[in-house]
């Protein structure tokens, strides 16, 4: 890809980097020159992300964080504005599936931890982070939803319910602190080829995408495009928007290709 973008004296934090969209948000970050914070539950996976942009040419450390517990999340930004003496970025993108259900068959534990992985983390994070964009003037925050936060998706309740609520919690945000100079977004993935959905059968996956416009899985990498752009001076206007990037999923409709 060959959109560019300037992130020199940016310090970045993206949760969930350990695999997927994240990885690739975080190396973006980096390739593009920001100091970046990768944080994962996963210690392994964390550093696996740090040594793959280190190789890149940038600049990475990792720090861990469990994102569903609200101690760990003031940890983890306090550990970061201790090494870093700010955070210009945080993109909140760690996030669990669940499991697929019809709704009734749906156990109480998974509806706990989804809700708790996927929404609640948002809060979390975003509650330890906002404080220090709000001391320092300004900020920028990018939530991962999901096409399933505009939308319904078969088997997919808890999941669905938190992505959704993920966009609520990122308009209220953005209103809350517009006036504080920090911009909340939110980017809604379709059905992207990354360890997420990597294990499901071939013929579900076509099911992801045969109503969408595109016809195909997206990369993480169009992801972190989106973030970059959602964070650069280029969206210095856009404030509480869901953006999907999913090819076309969320227009996909009826009738037959
Ligand atoms: P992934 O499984 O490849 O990566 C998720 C990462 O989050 C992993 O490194 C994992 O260790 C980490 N993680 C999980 N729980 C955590 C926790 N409690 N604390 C800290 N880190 C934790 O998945 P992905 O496809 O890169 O998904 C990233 C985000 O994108 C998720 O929020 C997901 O809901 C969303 N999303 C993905 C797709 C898709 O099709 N892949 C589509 C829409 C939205």
């Amino acid at each position: 890809m060959n959109v560019t973008f300037d992130y020199r004296d940016t310090v970045a934090l993206v949760t969930g980097s350990g695999s997927g969209i994240g990885r690739a948000s975080a190396l973006a970050f980096a390739t593009a020159g920001a100091d970046v914070a990768v944080a994962d539950i996963s210690e392994t996976a964390g550093r696996a992300s740090v040594e793959l942009i280190r190789s890149a040419g940038g600049s990475a450390e990792f720090f861990p964080v469990d994102v569903a517990d609200p101690d760990s999340a003031e940890r983890l930004i306090a550990a970061i504005v201790a090494r870093y003496g700010k955070l210009d970025i945080a993109h909140n993108n760690a996030g669990v599936e669940g499991v697929h259900e019809p709704l009734a068959d749906i156990p109480v534990e998974d509806w706990r931890r989804v809700i708790d992985v996927d929404l609640s983390s948002v809060f979390y994070c975003m509650r330890a982070e906002i404080p220090v964009m709000v001391a320092q003037g300004g900020g920028v925050i990018v939530n991962t939803a999901s096409a399933s936060g505009l939308i319904g998706g078969y088997g997919l309740g808890a999941y669905t319910a938190a992505k959704h609520g993920v966009i609520g919690l990122t308009r209220a945000a953005a209103l809350d602190y517009g006036e504080r100079n920090i911009r909340i977004n939110a980017v809604c993935p379709g059905p992207i080829d990354t360890p997420f959905i990597s294990g499901l059968p071939t013929e579900q996956l076509d099911r992801l995408t045969l109503n969408s416009g595109m016809v195909r899985l997206g990369q993480a990498e169009e992801i972190a495009q989106a973030v970059l752009w959602l964070c650069s001076p280029g969206a210095s206007f856009v404030t509480g928007h869901p953006m999907a990037v999913d090819g076309g999923v969320v227009v996909g409709g009826f009738g037959t290709r």
